[in-house]
């Protein structure tokens, strides 16, 4: 259990590294150069931007699911689905450490929240 828990701390670690490089590299010189240089190349730096803080917001939330995984481990709790209480099977987490749902659960609230939105 030990080294699950070390080896989610350092995935939680390289996330929050790379999510500040990314968000350093979108206000680097180069990029103010660029808007120098270039005053009608601005649609494409705006892409840039917005692939930059979508792939920021998908790493962010693999924390926030890092950071479940770590507080259930604290709980005793590691393993256990938290909707339906079953035991997620190991394979499942070989796969994804930080998973705290069993795949079906996850599927249901997956296609629940699409229907709800
Ligand atoms: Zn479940």
């Amino acid at each position: 259990m030990r080294s699950i828990r070390r080896e989610l701390e350092s995935q939680r670690d390289a996330l929050t590294n790379r999510i500040s490089t990314s968000t350093r590299s979108t206000q680097d010189d180069d990029h103010r150069r660029e808007i120098f240089k270039d005053p009608f190349g601005m649609a494409s730096i705006t892409h840039d931007d917005e692939v930059v803080a979508a792939v920021v917001d998908t790493r962010a939330r693999q924390v926030e699911e890092i950071d479940r995984a770590l507080a259930d481990i604290d709980a005793g709790r590691y393993g256990i689905c938290r909707e339906c209480g079953e035991e997620i099977p190991k394979a499942r987490l070989k796969i994804l450490p930080f998973a705290t749902r069993c795949v079906g659960c996850q599927g249901r609230l997956e296609t629940g929240l699409g229907r709800a939105a």
